[in-house]
């Protein structure tokens, strides 16, 4: 298949691109377009067609269900049941953003796009970009990350051409997704929501504007019993080329334990990288190292982990090693998908 590619400025939409992404969309094909999270992989929700395409495209395993985006709030009593006073408070609080809640499903949305699930996880991205392409469909857009399933999520066009052309029929490129992590995935079924993915909307800036919110116990330990209730949770995901090991512990510590695996990997001729801070940079006798952000800038960290694990997949590293980063805030999103990477094991330098 041919991947129409263009170009879109979120400050200057062209209509033209627009409505045709839309009429693509209204045919059954796919679209990847941008998001403030992460470029996003479109087809139209209620076609069971489309949905297969997606799968097929991404080589997403079935029983991984995906989230359906919206324009505007007064579309989710189309396709979802019982929406509670909480999520009522959420969705005016944090929508159009990145805030993707799961309620009881309406029949409406077929069994193929939940992975047989009663419910449906559905969000309304703050993109403008985004926004247009799924108010021109005139259709809910189911839109997983725009990846090849297991790889990092796309965060640039760039990410998503080496993945997906020839895949989908058209690649929206509209720049630098602001976010770089995907949304935070909240059950809102029950009075207490619960917290199945951690993303840009931290458990505290739920908490302030519906008190109590659980976190899904599986998202927290690696404990193979445990069965997380977002069946996402359960791959292994953005993972790189490269054997990805993370180190907790004292920085100074971890900075010469980390040096010292460089030396004897080195010497072995084997090729590495590391993941610094501004602030550690200097300090790793290496070739290879790519700053991922200020160690006190969180947002900034995470808008570049996904960017720097594909970027040492381009120079073809054996091993990258990476420093733990704080959990506070939106580090606690970035930390989630970092051990994902690196197979779900944190190293303690002691
Ligand atoms: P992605 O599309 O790659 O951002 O992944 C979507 C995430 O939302 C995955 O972790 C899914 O497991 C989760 N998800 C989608 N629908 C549901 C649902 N009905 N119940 C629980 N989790 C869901
Ligand atoms: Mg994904």
């Amino acid at each position: 298949m041919e991947t129409i590619i263009k170009r879109v400025d979120i400050n200057n939409i062209d209509n033209n691109i627009i409505k045709q992404a839309g009429n693509i969309l209204k045919e059954g094909g796919l679209v990847a377009f941008p998001t403030e999270t992460v470029y996003g992989i479109g087809a139209n929700s209620l076609d069971v067609n489309a949905i297969n395409k997606i799968y097929e495209a991404k080589g997403r395993p079935s029983d991984n269900p995906l989230i359906v985006h919206v324009s505007s709030k007064q579309d989710v009593q189309k396709y979802a049941k019982k929406i509670n006073y909480t999520a009522e408070k959420l969705m005016d609080e944090f929508w159009p953003g990145p805030l993707t809640l799961i309620f009881e499903k309406r029949d409406i949305i077929p069994d193929n796009i939940t992975g047989g699930l009663n419910t449906v996880a559905i969000r309304m991205p703050s993109h403008t970009i985004a926004r247009s392409i799924i108010k021109e469909a005139d259709l809910p857009i189911a839109a997983p990350s725009a990846n090849i399933s297991g790889r990092p999520s796309p965060t640039m066009a760039e990410h998503v051409i080496n993945d997906l052309n020839g895949k989908v029929d058209m690649i929206i490129d509209g720049g630098y997704c602001e976010i770089g992590l995907e949304s935070t995935v909240l059950d809102v079924t029950d009075t207490i929501p619960t917290i199945l993915r951690p993303g840009g909307i931290t458990k505290e800036m739920l908490e302030q504007v519906v008190g109590k919110v659980f976190v899904d116990p599986a998202i927290k330990k690696s404990n193979k019993n445990l069965i997380p209730k977002s069946p996402g949770m359960k791959y292994r995901h953005y993972a790189p080329n490269a054997n990805l090991f993370v180190f907790s512990g004292a920085s100074n510590k971890v900075i010469v334990h980390i040096n010292e695996l460089i030396k004897t990997e080195q010497e072995k001729g084997n090729k590495v990288g590391v993941i610094a801070t501004k602030q550690t940079k200097e300090m790793y006798y290496c070739d290879d190292v790519i700053v991922i952000g200020d160690e006190n800038k969180p947002d900034e960290i995470a808008s570049n982990l996904f960017r720097v694990l594909r970027e040492f997949d381009n120079k073809k590293v054996e091993s990258i090693y990476c420093e733990a980063f704080s959990n506070k805030d939106i580090g606690s999103a970035t930390m989630n998908r970092l051990l994902k990477a690196a197979g779900n094991k944190i190293i303690n330098i002691d």
